[in-house]
């Protein structure tokens, strides 16, 4: 477990290695604690998502980290675009939906082209999470948060990352990766389950501090 200066906020592990999703928990979470990801744990084994559900996917990657880091509080996510013009997809698949080497870009590609020759309520699309609290193998709370929104027919802007680029929230003109960070953060579906989490999490981190 990494040292703790007095005074400092303390430290929550996310089961992620996803670096723009570590980078909004930190914005997220910046008056409860500080983030660290599985980049701080270099020989952590890849947490392979074999859920059918986002729920069980967060579940899965929450109840692993928490078994390797005891007696301490892991926040995991499992998120994704569904489009129900496409049946779902890329839903749970978002990160691979262009195979097993996809990026984020041949993803966006991919999404673009089976929806090319789609219009209006066709374009419909949302964004959702699920947080998964866990400790020492054990879930201690779970929440989900959904943003509705529209695909682009091309991308617009280099903010964000995933299909941000191509994402135009419901409400908004622009996409996520053309709105600033902070509107992005006070309306994603990301900022909706911590907006719901984050009394729950500050009362376990206090507890763990003091324990320790
Ligand atoms: P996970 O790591 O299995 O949860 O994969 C989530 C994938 O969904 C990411 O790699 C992105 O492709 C997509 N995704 C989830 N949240 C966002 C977001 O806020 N913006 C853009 N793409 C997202």
């Amino acid at each position: 477990m990494p040292s703790r200066t007095p005074g400092q906020n303390p430290l929550l592990w996310i089961a992620t290695r996803n670096r723009g999703k570590t980078r909004e928990f930190s914005q997220l979470l910046r008056s409860v604690c500080r983030v660290r990801d599985l980049h701080g744990l270099p020989r952590f084994p890849e947490i392979r998502e074999t859920g059918k559900t986002f729920a069980a996917n967060a579940r899965l990657k929450a109840c692993t980290l928490s078994r390797a880091l005891p007696n301490h509080p892991i926040l995991a996510d499992d998120s994704g675009l569904v489009v129900p013009a496409l049946g779902g997809r890329p839903g749970v698949r978002s990160a691979r939906f262009a195979g097993s080497r996809a990026t984020d870009q041949s993803n966006r590609t991919k999404l673009l082209r089976l929806l090319k020759a789609k219009t209006g309520r066709h374009r419909k699309a949302y964004f959702e999470t699920c947080l998964v609290i866990a400790e020492n193998g054990a879930v201690l709370g779970s929440v989900s948060g959904r943003v509705w929104g529209r695909i682009t027919q091309a991308e617009s802007g280099s903010g964000g990352f995933g299909y941000d680029s191509i994402f135009q929230p419901k409400g908004y003109a622009n996409t996520f990766g053309r709105l600033p960070a902070g509107t992005k953060n006070r309306i994603s579906h990301r900022a909706r389950a911590i907006a719901k989490l984050r009394q729950r999490l500050s009362r376990l981190l206090s507890f763990a501090r003091a324990i320790e």
